[in-house]
């Protein structure tokens, strides 16, 4: 992942909950919220718990059941991390993967990571290679855990160029469930592991019958799930990329959907005025600068909602909205002037506060 810290969670505020009206006869909803850290990035749940009211004991002695299911979240989105997608942890799965970079025995892949690197492969190709999650040595040569600090200086072109001799998707082969990385190439699975953690969050929420419904925002993926009490929907808020202390409207969402924005305003250094974002062209090893400021995509799958961002990042407002219909995915995009574009069948569900940004 991205940002250091697998070891820094922190539970900020786990088990906050409010008792609820408004459900079927007999039953009462339960909110359970948490704001936590993990993937190196702000993890916020608010999850609603149905239970029968007759043999329901709701207060303080159960309130470490209901909160439970929070731990139970966490832990998904932990090990997914620790087990599978973090590129700095030698034994997870991406980890490991890397290590055999060169090896012409290749890597067996569980069968759940073969899926994913089939899907995201499938994006590559269709964006043209904008979404390249063997970018890892052009990441690395701009050492972005750098960024905050003071002395932190620019990659010289050299680097980049050397870099971009070790990445490129078509290099890899994915065969018969197993994967042969190049000798120097490296994965990193940045782009869509906020979304996969939705993807698995879904499922770990699926298979608890008493959750009624539940937001979760894995840093810039959010998920929604079944229903808000009172029948209210799921209302996901836009950031406004030109200035992020606002937001320019939201989404209004019923049901299960996820969300994903890439945006330069995520994680940059400015150096002499200039702003260099996290997304980077993989055909120039440069952040991307195709004029767009952030892009928000709309679907029911998580990798592919966070696969899209990215790559509608780097493609630009046109080809952007292309690439995400394509995949019936829906995206609206804010450029550089504070233009807001959408795709058309983004409209029925956005609010905006502005027809542009400022
Ligand atoms: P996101 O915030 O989802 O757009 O993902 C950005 C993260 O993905 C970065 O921090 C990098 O680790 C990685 N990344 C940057 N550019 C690309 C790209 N073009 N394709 C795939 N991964 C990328
Ligand atoms: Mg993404």
């Amino acid at each position: 992942m991205s940002v250091p810290a697998v070891c820094q969670r922190l539970f900020l505020c786990l088990g906050t909950a409010f008792l609820l009206a408004g459900c079927a006869p007999g039953e009462q909803a339960v909110q359970v919220q948490a704001v936590d850290t993990a993937m190196g990035t702000v993890i916020r749940q608010s999850i609603y718990i149905t239970s029968d009211s007759k043999d329901s004991k709701w207060g303080e002695e159960s309130e470490g059941e209901n909160t439970e299911i929070l731990t139970g979240a966490r832990e998904v989105i932990t090990s997914l991390e620790e087990e599978s997608l973090s590129w700095r942890i030698p034994s997870s799965e991406i980890g490991s993967v890397n290590e055999t970079a060169g090896n012409s025995q290749g890597m067996e892949l569980s069968q759940k990571m073969w899926e994913y690197l089939q899907r995201i492969w499938e994006v590559s190709e269709e964006s043209g290679g904008a979404l390249d999650v063997t970018i890892a040595p052009a990441v690395r040569a701009w050492n972005m855990d750098a960024w905050t600090q003071n002395t932190y200086t620019l990659p010289e072109k050299e680097e980049i160029a050397k870099a971009l001799e070790y990445t490129g998707y078509e290099k890899v082969n994915l065969e018969s469930g197993r994967i042969f990385l190049p000798e120097g190439m490296q994965l990193d699975l940045g782009a869509v592991g906020k979304g996969i953690a939705c993807d698995e969050i879904l499922h770990y929420l699926q298979s608890r019958p008493e959750v009624s419904g539940a937001v979760i925002s894995v840093g810039g993926s959010i998920l929604t799930y079944g229903e808000k009490p009172e029948g209210e929907v799921w209302r996901v808020g836009i950031v406004n990329p030109l200035n992020t202390a606002e937001q320019i409207g939201y989404l209004s969402l019923e049901g299960q959907w996820c969300v994903s924005t890439s945006g330069d305003y995520e994680r940059y250094v400015e150096v002499e005025g200039v702003r260099y974002h996290h997304i980077i062209d993989p055909e120039t090893g440069y952040p991307a600068d195709s004029g767009v400021r952030s892009v928000t995509v709309l679907c029911k799958n998580g990798m592919l909602s966070d696969a899209l961002s990215t790559a509608c990042f780097v493609l630009g407002t046109e080809e952007g909205i292309k690439l995400a219909e394509q995949f019936d995915a829906q995206v609206l995009i804010v450029d550089g002037q504070g233009n807001i574009h959408m795709s058309t069948g983004m409209e029925p569900y956005v609010t905006l506060k502005e027809q542009r940004v400022s």
